[in-house]
C-alpha cells in the first residue's frame, strides 16, 4: 500500500485478507477497526504517512507448538498450542490464554488484534498478545487438566516473561490452570516473577481480579446509560454465559437495581422470569466453578424455564444485554429481536460476541452499545494492576482497588466519548465503536 494514499476499507481489507487467508475472525475483527479508523486517518494524515494501521494489523509474531500430555487412561494425546504477540509498542504483549475446542491460529489472531485497542484504552502500559489451544476442558479430570498446562508451559516458557509477555486466564482458563502453569514456569526457570496475571491471592494475585471482567462491563453500561441521564434501576437485563464474567456481571447488575434473568452454556440457557437473585447465583457460582456443572441444573432447582439445543437468549424480552459467552453469538436477526423487544443499551462482556451485521443494526437504531475493547477492558486493567503490585512485591487494599476498578472504566468511557462523540447531536449519541477504535489507535500509533 503506498504512503501517498489512504487505502479505502475494501482496499485495507482485501491486503489484509490476502496475507491472512482462511481466517474470518480476524478479518472481521479488523475491518470493524478500519472503518473507523481509516476515516480518522484521512483527516489525520500524519498517521497514515508511517502506514501504522497497516503494522497494527499484523501481529509481530506467532508461536505456534506442539503440546503433548497424557491422559488418565494412559494415553499420549495431541493438541497444538499458540501465543500471538500482536503488537508491544506501548509495554509487554498482555493478554489471556484461551482452552477451547474452537481455538485456531485465526481466532487468537483476532483477539490479540483486539487486545491491543483494549490494553491501550485502560491507559496502563500494555501491549497486546493472546495465546491458548484447542484442548477441550470439558469433562476432563482435575489431574488431565494439571498435565496440559504443565505441558503448555513447557514450551510456552521461552515465550513468556514479566517484562515480555504477561499471559492471563480466558475462555477454559482459570485461577486452577493459572495455579497450574505458574507452577510449571517457577519450577522450569527457578524464578517467582509476575509472568502470569489471575492468580491466587496466597500467591502474588490481586484483590479483585475475578470480578473486574464482569464488574467492569457493567460499570461501563452505567456509565452509557448515566450519559443520557438514565441507570439500570428497575430494568431487565439478558446475560449470556454462566462462568466468571457472567457470574460477576449478575452481580454488579444486581448491586445497581437491575433484574438479570438469564444465563447460558453450550447447552442452552435458562429464563428466570422471577430474576436471579443473590442466592441464586450463589448456587450458579458453586454449580459451574466448584462442581463444573451444567446451567440446566439451574432450571431444576429454581422452576425456571431451560432452551436447549444450545439456543441463546437473546429472544428474551429485556432492556439491557451484557453478552459474556463468545465471539458471534448475536446475529443481525437477534439484533432485530432485541430491537423489537425495546433494548436500549448492550455492553459487551465478551470478545466480539456481536457480529458486524448486527453492530450495523444496533448502530442505525442508535441504541447504546459498547464493544468489548471498551466494555470487558477491567479485566485486563486490573491484571496491569496486578503487575504493578507484583513488580514492587506488595499487595494492595481491596477497596484501593475497587476504586481504581472504577476510575479505569470511567476514563475509558470518557476516550470514547471524546473521539466517538457527536458535536451537536441533539440525542447526546455516542458511537462508541468508532470511540474505542480510534482512542485505542491514536495511543498506540502515537
Ligand atoms: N482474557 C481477558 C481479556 O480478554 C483478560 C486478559 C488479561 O488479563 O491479560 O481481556
Amino acid at each position: 500500500m503506498s504512503r501517498d494514499h489512504v487505502p479505502t476499507l475494501e482496499e485495507f481489507v482485501d491486503g489484509v485478507d490476502k496475507r491472512n487467508p482462511g481466517q474470518p475472525e480476524f478479518i472481521q475483527a479488523v475491518k470493524e477497526v478500519a472503518a473507523s479508523v481509516l476515516d480518522y486517518i484521512k483527516d489525520h494524515p500524519k498517521y497514515h504517512e508511517h502506514q501504522i494501521l497497516e503494522r497494527m494489523a499484523e501481529p509481530d509474531r506467532v508461536v505456534s507448538f506442539r503440546v503433548c500430555w497424557q491422559d488418565d487412561q494412559g494415553n499420549v494425546r495431541v493438541n497444538r498450542g499458540y501465543r500471538v504477540q500482536n503488537n508491544n509498542a506501548i509495554g509487554p504483549y498482555k493478554g489471556g490464554i484461551r482452552f477451547h475446542p474452537s481455538v485456531n491460529q485465526g481466532i487468537l489472531k483476532f483477539l490479540a488484534f483486539e487486545q491491543t485497542f483494549k490494553n491501550a484504552l485502560t491507559g496502563l502500559p500494555m501491549g497486546g498478545g493472546k495465546g491458548g489451544s484447542n484442548f477441550n476442558p470439558k469433562g476432563k479430570s482435575d489431574a488431565e487438566i494439571m498435565r496440559f498446562c504443565q505441558a503448555f508451559m513447557t514450551e510456552l516458557y521461552r515465550h513468556v516473561g514479566e517484562d515480555t509477555d504477561v499471559p492471563a486466564g480466558d475462555i477454559g482458563v482459570g485461577g486452577r490452570e493459572i495455579g497450574y502453569m505458574f507452577g510449571q514456569f517457577k519450577r522450569i526457570t527457578n524464578r517467582y516473577v509476575g509472568v502470569l496475571t489471575g492468580k491466587g491471592m496466597e500467591y502474588g494475585g490481586s484483590p479483585i481480579r475475578t470480578e473486574a471482567t464482569g464488574y467492569g462491563a457493567v460499570y461501563f453500561l452505567q456509565d452509557m446509560l448515566k450519559h443520557v441521564g438514565k441507570s439500570p434501576e428497575g430494568h431487565v437485563a439478558i446475560v449470556s454465559g454462566s462462568g466468571n464474567v457472567a457470574q460477576h456481571a449478575v452481580e454488579k447488575l444486581l448491586q445497581l437495581g437491575a433484574k438479570p434473568v438469564t444465563l447460558s452454556d453450550s447447552d442452552g440457557f435458562i429464563y428466570d422470569k422471577n430474576g436471579i437473585d443473590e442466592e441464586k447465583l450463589a448456587f450458579v457460582k458453586e454449580l459451574k466453578n466448584k462442581r463444573r456443572g451444567r446451567i440446566e441444573e439451574y432450571a431444576r432447582k429454581f422452576g425456571a424455564e431451560f432452551h436447549g439445543d444450545a439456543a441463546r437468549p437473546w429472544r428474551v424480552p429485556g432492556t439491557l444485554a451484557v453478552p459474556c459467552a463468545t465471539q458471534n453469538e448475536i446475529t443481525a436477526d437477534d439484533a432485530k429481536m432485541m430491537l423489537d423487544n425495546g433494548i436500549i443499551a448492550v455492553s459487551e462482556g465478551a470478545n466480539m460476541p456481536t457480529e458486524l451485521e448486527a453492530v450495523h443494526r444496533f448502530q442505525q437504531a442508535r441504541i447504546l452499545f459498547a464493544p468489548g475493547k471498551a466494555a470487558n477492558a477491567g479485566g485486563v486493567g486490573v491484571s496491569g494492576l496486578e503487575m504493578s503490585q507484583n513488580s514492587a512485591r506488595i499487595t494492595w487494599k481491596e477497596d484501593e482497588l475497587q476504586r481504581l476498578l472504577r476510575d479505569i472504566m470511567q476514563g475509558i468511557h470518557d476516550r470514547c466519548v471524546k473521539y466517538g462523540g457527536e458535536t451537536g447531536g441533539k440525542d447526546k449519541y455516542v458511537d462508541y465503536v468508532k470511540g474505542a477504535n480510534v482512542a485505542g489507535f491514536v495511543k498506540v500509533a502515537d
